[in-house]
């Protein structure tokens, strides 16, 4: 019940973040018709105990090497993109004996566009979409995954309000390298793959059960 009182408190408009599909050969993306979405309150409090999880039909055979190109217009230090980008990854990667991902630096490179680098990077993109996975397929082999996180809306490093949790969010997106989808059912709003998000939202950063287990039915314990 605490957790429900704390949501009321903070009831916004919640976004989707999802992730835009494409096969080695043609793009397809997933993007849901409603803009906007009002949320509703879960009937009832889950908490993070809640077992579900999706998989996509894809996923990495091999640690996924990534670069950050932190170039921002929200007087965000390298440092503090680089630390916060990696926090999300480690977040995954803790869960699991498989190394899922490794940083291999900063980039000038652009996310969305498919050039044999998985790219985490700030862009435009279209209102209504906080942030987008790009994931390039081959059969049920990813064989590159993008990030773009959408500089129409505001980012923030601390949970502000107003404005998206980059770690957050960015967890959230992660999950789908991993090779989890998004979850709809208001049970579902705890965990991590949940694919909505809010202004001044971080409770992404920890994963729940269900992201847990669907990182586990992919790599093992
Ligand atoms: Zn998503």
């Amino acid at each position: 019940m605490k957790k429900l009182k704390a949501l009321m408190l903070s009831l916004v408009a919640l976004l989707p973040i999802f992730a835009a599909v494409a096969t080695t050969y043609a793009f397809e993306s997933s993007i849901h018709g409603a803009v906007v979405v009002t949320y509703a309150i879960p009937p009832t409090d889950d908490s993070m105990t809640n077992p579900d999880y999706k998989l996509l039909s894809y996923h990495w055979y091999t640690t996924i090497n990534y670069y950050i190109n932190p170039s921002n217009k929200y007087g965000f230090s390298t440092t503090a993109v680089v630390n916060t980008i990696t926090a999300s990854a480690y977040t995954w990667d803790k869960e699991t004996a498989y190394q899922v991902f490794s940083y291999k630096g900063t980039t000038t490179r652009t996310a969305g566009r498919r050039d044999g680098y998985n790219v985490i990077a700030w862009g435009a993109y279209q209102a209504g979409v906080i942030a987008v996975t790009y994931i390039w397929s081959s059969g049920s082999r990813i064989v590159e995954t993008d990030c773009r996180m959408n500089t129409y809306y505001k980012w923030s490093l601390s949970g502000e309000a107003g404005k998206f949790d980059v770690q957050n969010i960015m967890t959230h997106e992660l999950g789908h390298w991993c090779g989890l989808a998004d979850l709809y059912n208001d049970a579902d709003y705890w965990l991590t793959m949940y694919g909505y998000g809010a202004y001044g939202e971080t409770y992404k950063r920890t994963l729940g059960l269900g992201d847990i287990l669907g990182l586990e039915a992919v790599y093992g314990p």
